[in-house]
């Protein structure tokens, strides 16, 4: 059973070399009276928020955020077949997605799984991504969060990756303009042709945020989603519209650093009578047969497309969860175990 252990706690950009590959031993059977499951990992995905549980301490008290357990196997989302199973809501074959390890095969409670997976005409690996945990991300954040409406100006930041590629088109389905914020070329091109947006632009060009959205925003900005804090945020507080929103989803910028970057202009949340609303995914997986009922058609009917870059094998991934961190994705960033 191969499997991805973490090696030391991290301080600043995780490395590679904070992770290793360890060939290591499960009986495929469950024992006797138990009820888990056993899982053939499929699909796993790599996440901003992997980072912070790779801290000494504990995170936020939110659950799924506690530190990781030095040399143990990471955990994080995934898709996985069932190979077997004690709790009769499950059997085998069924195909699911929650939370599993970083390994070939894994054991665990039933309860990690989030839901089983009912569509499979749709591509596998899209419910580590759009089908999954960063699309419910996008779709809570944006239509529950961003109560947006038509004709409104949306600015998205980290706009080609996992969650802002689909706030961008859900934007668009909603009639409103939207501009992205990325770090390539590539990316820039990627929002612009094909992912619908209306403007984007490389923030790491551009020496004045403040003026780069002004550039764009000639009548301010009336939601923000924030993916990725620090001078993003800064800049974005004075281009804010009265009665702005800004669904408050991530701060990558901030997650590699001892300290975080002072946000200088945030009293304009007061001026301008501006919600800025944190909110954690599961929070609302209540949702998710409205999501897959508003999202599925669109999907099938090519109105949303959702761009991936695959990382193949289990050892690649620690290259693929440390690219998180320098842009190297373009996409959902997704680590194949096994395709069936
Ligand atoms: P992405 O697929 O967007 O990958 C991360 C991207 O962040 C990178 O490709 C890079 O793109 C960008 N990035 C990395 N470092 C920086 C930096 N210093 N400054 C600006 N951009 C940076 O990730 P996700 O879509 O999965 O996640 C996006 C955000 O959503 C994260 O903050 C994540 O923590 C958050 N999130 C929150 C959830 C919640 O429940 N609240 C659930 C899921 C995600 P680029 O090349 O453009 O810089």
């Amino acid at each position: 059973n191969k499997q991805v252990f973490l090696r030391n706690y991290v301080s600043g950009f995780p490395k590679e070399s904070d992770m290793y590959l360890v060939e290591g031993k499960i009986t495929l059977k469950l024992p006797e009276g138990s009820n888990d499951v056993l899982l053939k990992n499929l699909y796993l995905s790599c996440d901003p928020y992997m980072r912070t549980r790779m801290n000494k301490v504990d995170g936020p008290e939110v659950e799924g955020f506690n530190a990781y357990i030095l040399d143990s196997p990471l955990t994080g989302y995934g898709v996985a077949k069932v190979i077997e199973s004690g709790d009769p809501n499950y059997k085998e074959g069924d195909l699911v997605w929650g939370f599993t390890k970083w390994e070939e095969y894994s054991l665990v409670p039933s309860t990690q799984i989030v839901f089983k997976i009912e569509h499979n005409d749709v591509p596998l690996s899209y419910y580590t991504g759009i089908l999954g945990m960063p699309g419910m991300t996008a779709y809570a954040g944006f239509f529950e969060i961003g109560s947006p409406k038509k004709g409104e100006n949306v600015f998205v930041s980290a706009a080609s990756g996992a969650v802002g590629q689909l706030v961008g088109q859900f934007a668009k389905l909603t009639g409103c303009y939207v501009v992205g914020s990325a770090g390539s070329k590539e990316k820039v091109d990627l929002l612009k042709n094909k992912l619908g947006f209306d403007e984007a632009f490389n923030y790491k060009e551009e020496l004045d945020l403040n003026a780069a959205l002004k550039r764009y925003f000639p009548e301010g900005i009336d939601i923000y989603f924030e993916n990725v804090g620090g001078k993003t945020l800064d800049a974005v507080l004075l281009n804010l519209k009265l009665h702005a929103r800004i669904p408050t989803c991530g701060m990558i910028s901030q997650y590699n650093l001892t300290q975080h970057e002072g946000v200088t202009n945030l009293s304009n949340l007061i001026y301008k009578r501006i919600r800025m609303e944190g909110f954690v995914v599961s929070d609302y997986y209540h949702l998710y047969p409205k999501f897959l009922e508003f999202l599925l058609p669109h999907i099938r009917e090519g109105k949303i497309v959702y761009v991936e870059d695959i990382a193949e094998g289990l050892e690649n991934g620690p290259a693929a969860l440390v690219g998180l961190f320098s842009g190297r994705n373009v996409g959902k960033q997704v680590v194949v175990v096994a395709r069936e």
